[in-house]
């Protein structure tokens, strides 16, 4: 078996997907080839939900909808440091809320979960949605290390020619699916910050800011309605 590991790895196989998990916040993650690795860039957003939840009245009442959930790591870290919030879960691929439903059943949590091209599916109205959706550029995604361009989803990284196809879509429709001053946050790639927080403010999201991580590259975008 460890032999057959360090084959696996020699070729690039990713190390998290041959252990089967991945460390996010102060969780290990289950995951597998139907789901993204959780990167620590995306510890970023969590961290930014947090501060805002921290700030909230009225958490018994508050809905937080995480799209293209992929593992689960963001809405589930989130509910493990807030456990009054009512969460769900979405993503397109079947195969990602399975990893997802092991990643709830690992930690005893509860959320719902939509399987769902973007919104088709989803009728509820959410108090925040947070989403770290495919944001590659279509041709950029042969030039990534072999790790990722050989072995992660391709449906989670390919964010269409220009790499903003899903930003523009989940905008459109998130003003429909937030309450009154909810919050959209979107994790971004480093040269989408200008773009993202244009579209958010076109749609009409206030106080809409850009964080960075912590190596210094525009990483996430919020605002509220
Ligand atoms: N939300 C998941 C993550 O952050 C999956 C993201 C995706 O599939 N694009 O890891």
């Amino acid at each position: 078996a460890l032999s057959r590991a360090v084959e696996q790895r020699c070729s690039h196989y990713p190390l998290q997907y041959i252990l089967g998990y991945a460390h996010f916040m102060d969780y290990t993650f289950h995951v597998d080839e139907n789901v993204l690795i959780p990167r620590n860039d995306t510890e970023i957003l969590v961290e930014l939900v947090l501060d805002i939840l921290s700030k909230e009245k009225s958490l018994p009442d508050y809905s937080v909808l995480d799209m293209c959930c992929g593992s689960g790591c963001i809405g589930i870290s989130l509910k493990l440091y807030y456990p009054e919030i009512d969460l769900s879960l979405c993503d397109i691929s079947k195969e990602a809320l399975k990893v997802s439903e092991m990643n709830l059943k690992k930690y005893n949590v509860k959320a719902q979960l939509f399987e769902s091209d973007l919104f088709a599916h989803i009728e509820g109205h959410y108090s925040m949605i947070v989403s770290n959706p495919p944001y590659i550029e279509h041709d950029v995604i042969d030039t990534l290390m072999p790790e990722v361009k050989d072995y992660e989803p391709r449906l989670a990284l390919d964010g269409g020619q220009d790499g903003l196809d899903f930003y523009k879509k989940i905008i459109l429709d998130a003003v429909k699916h937030l309450r009154d001053n909810g919050y959209l946050i979107f994790e971004i790639g480093y040269n989408q910050g200008k773009e993202v927080c244009s579209l958010m403010k076109d749609s009409g999201f206030r106080s809409v800011f850009i964080q960075k991580d912590y190596a210094g590259l525009d990483r996430v975008v919020c605002g509220h309605l």
